[in-house]
């Protein structure tokens, strides 16, 4: 069995019968836990092959939720869950009532999805005792995500102790930035003393979709340069030059960049104290405002970029409005991501919206012929799956590309305990 090649380009699978084969073959527990809800995927790392996944939402609320899916079948369970703790039961319980059986699967590994890994994590780590103090000093970095990422951890340790649990980081996959890239022009006390610069999200669909680029395209991963565009609820654009990333939209929290679902993306920096200035508005309110109120939800009333289509569909201005702002926003960092790169092979296109809306995907690149793309209309209108939406003779090639955190994370998984 073979493997695609890891983030760095190392192969997992080091031949027959070699501990990277052999944890290749077995699942990974993948977990994404968040405040409320908790995201898992039983996945084989070596063949992607997803043998279960769940969700649990409403975590500490009156009413959970759990939906567990084995073989296309859904099995919902409804119960107060009133902690992670309760959550973890429930997880057990689902996979004990409905399989696969957990003993006889046997993971290898439990591959924790961790927002942010400040400065600290350039790469995937084994969880110790040490780790999770960092994570917890790392909190004021990503007050919304990373405590329910802790969460899920302390309590996966308490009821697997004897499974290795890795932490994967959003964030690592762009500490390959140089300093020119992530550094702000603030006061240097702010940039040693907070650790203030740009990190980048969504590391691992990026680090996953632009390989699988390079596989489409047939180029080597090391000689390929790619722009990634993830667009989903959270959106942020990558430059990968060989597999590395080198500049990406998203900085130091995933509020910057490109227009979101209820973020705003890129603002002027002045507008905190603007707005504090003329309506009195405190920084917990801008930041609830910030993170939970802006974006479509604010330009066209929905924060589900179907809904805004579909009100465009039927001549809503705001909707239109609010499609030609995330297209500018989007058809401007392209364009400045290309400028970083020097050379660009390929955009690729992935996520809820990437993966599914050519007419987002014909906006931008039909203002992309200034990077040598040419949209071929047929393939885009009809893409499903990874596809090829650029004509033959493009300059540039373009792709869908449907992203696979949890199998990134699975890989990342595998790979770290083969090489220890
Ligand atoms: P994600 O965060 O990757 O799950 O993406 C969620 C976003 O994808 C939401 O804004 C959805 O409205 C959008 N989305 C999902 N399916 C479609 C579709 N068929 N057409 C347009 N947008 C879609």
């Amino acid at each position: 069995m073979s493997m695609p090649d890891a983030q760095d380009g190392a192969p997992v699978t080091d031949g027959a019968g070699s501990p990277a084969e052999a944890a290749g073959q077995r699942p990974v527990l993948v977990i994404n836990a968040g405040s409320s809800s908790l995201k898992y995927q039983l996945v084989v790392a070596g063949s992607g092959t997803s043998l279960a996944t769940g969700l649990i939402e409403r975590i500490g609320l009156d009413e959970g939720r759990a939906t567990h899916t084995v073989d296309g079948q859904g099995h919902v369970l409804e119960q107060e869950i009133p902690d992670h703790t309760a959550a973890f039961e429930v997880l057990t319980a689902q996979f004990r009532d409905h399989g696969p059986d957990l003993q006889e699967a046997a993971p290898v590994a439990i591959g924790h999805r961790v927002v942010h890994g400040g400065a600290k994590f350039a790469s995937t780590v084994l969880i110790d005792d040490e780790v999770l103090k960092t994570l917890r000093r790392l909190v004021p970095l990503a007050p919304l995500h990373n405590p329910g990422n802790i969460a899920g951890i302390e309590v996966a340790l308490e009821t697997f102790p004897d499974l290795p649990q890795v932490a994967v980081f959003d964030t690592a996959f762009h500490q390959s930035m140089p300093p020119a890239a992530y550094t702000y022009a603030i006061p240097l006390s702010w940039r040693q003393t907070f650790n203030i610069r740009s990190y980048g999200f969504h590391g691992t669909s990026h680090s996953y979709v632009s390989r699988r680029t390079a596989e489409l395209l047939g180029t080597p991963l090391e000689e390929t340069n790619v722009v990634v565009l993830h667009l989903g609820n959270g959106a942020s654009a990558c430059a990968v030059e060989g597999g590395r990333s080198v500049d990406t939209s998203m900085g130091l929290s995933p509020l910057g960049g490109l227009v979101m679902g209820t973020r705003p993306g890129d603002l002027d920096p002045g507008l905190p104290a603007h707005m504090s200035r003329v309506s009195g508005m405190t920084l917990p309110e801008f930041d609830h405002a910030l993170n939970k109120e802006s974006g479509l939800k604010a330009l066209a009333g929905s924060s589900d970029f179907r809904e805004v289509m579909d009100l465009r569909d039927s001549g809503d201005p705001d909707a239109e409005l609010a499609f030609d702002v995330v297209v500018h926003r989007l058809v401007r960092h392209l364009g400045a991501l290309a400028l970083v790169l020097g050379r660009l092979d390929a955009v690729a296109f992935t996520a809820g919206i990437g993966e599914n809306s050519p007419e987002l995907r014909a906006a931008v690149l039909g203002r992309a012929g200034l990077l040598g793309v040419e949209l071929d209309e047929q393939a885009n209108a009809g893409a499903r799956g990874e596809t090829r939406i650029s004509t033959p003779d493009s300059a540039v090639a373009a792709f869908v590309v449907p992203t696979n955190e949890e199998w990134e994370i699975a890989l990342e998984a595998a790979r770290l305990l083969a090489n220890h």
